[in-house]
């Protein structure tokens, strides 16, 4: 398979964790469309797996196949990118975006919970990109992209295992820039605010039933207490600005964690 000249992802391969819902689905279908072949990884019915992969691979004609690792274990995290090299030969894009997280008082978080959160957002992009960058240097190109969190550069209440390992997910992040910064290989972080997938609505179920409110008021009171733009934000547009920078053009930008937060950061 010969790499794209042209500054789209024609014949790169790229691996989306936790991609069978979400941003990390958004994100898949916006790499797909660029020309990369895809790993999907996530959890779903088998059935709804492979119709996912017939889509985007008819959708966009490139390979796409699934591994149903779970990253929460260690030896699933770190047998993931050796197994893509085993399907596709090789890995250029790594995006790194399960995560997980528990909400409640610090005193009152389970030890065990605290672990599962730190093994999912943490641990997990540690095994795929120390597994990865070997290949990546050796072919001389490559992008790592982790799905961070504004809860990677801000506090919040409730959700104390959900920020520290967003906030290390960005160190880890600006480790690896500084590790590969001279090399033609990125690795940043993207930081959403509320976007509308399982994790929002989620939220916004809990806080209807706290509340006695409907699940919309719900929804529009937690984007607008939230985002200054009092909107949720699309996995499309997160998944837009992860493709731009797998792009040649984002080729200088290392490092980085970019919020995507309908403004929620700039207060
Ligand atoms: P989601 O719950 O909609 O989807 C999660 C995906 O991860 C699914 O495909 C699921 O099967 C997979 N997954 C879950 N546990 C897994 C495991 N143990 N191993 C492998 N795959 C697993 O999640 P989302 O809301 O799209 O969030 C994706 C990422 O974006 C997360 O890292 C999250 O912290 C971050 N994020 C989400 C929001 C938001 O508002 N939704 C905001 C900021 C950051």
């Amino acid at each position: 398979m010969a790499a794209s000249a042209s500054g789209g992802l024609e014949g790169r391969v790229a691996l989306v964790t936790g991609s069978t819902d979400g941003i990390g689905l958004a994100v898949a279908r916006s790499l797909a469309a660029q020309g990369s072949a895809v790993m999907l990884n996530g959890f779903g019915e088998p059935e709804a797996i492979r119709a996912l992969c017939d889509e985007l691979a008819t959708a966009h004609g490139v390979e796409v196949a699934h591994a149903p690792a779970d990253l929460r274990r260690e030896e699933d995290a770190a047998a993931l990118v050796p197994h893509v090299l085993e399907r596709f030969g090789r890995l250029d894009v790594v995006v790194n975006n399960a995560g997980t997280q528990h909400k409640g008082p610090v005193e009152e978080h389970p030890p065990q919970r605290w672990r599962e959160v730190f093994a999912l957002n943490l641990d997990a992009a540690f095994h795929t990109i120390r597994t990865a960058l070997p290949g990546m240097r050796a072919r001389g190109w490559g992008r790592i992209v982790n799905v961070a969190s504004v809860y990677g550069l801000a506090g919040g209440v409730d959700r104390s295992s959900y920020v520290a390992s967003k906030h290390a997910l960005v160190g880890l992040t600006k480790a690896v820039a500084l590790e590969t910064a001279s090399t033609p290989i990125t690795c940043n972080a993207v930081c959403p605010g509320d976007v509308s997938t399982r994790i929002f609505y989620r939220n916004a179920k809990l806080l209807a039933e706290s509340e006695g409110i409907s699940r919309a008021e719900a929804q529009q009171r937690i984007a607008a207490t939230n985002m200054p733009s009092g909107r949720v934000v699309a996995p499309e547009h997160v998944a837009a600005l992860v493709a731009f920078l797998c792009s040649e053009a984002a080729g200088e930008i290392r490092g980085a964690a970019l919020p995507v937060d309908g403004a929620w950061l700039a207060r």
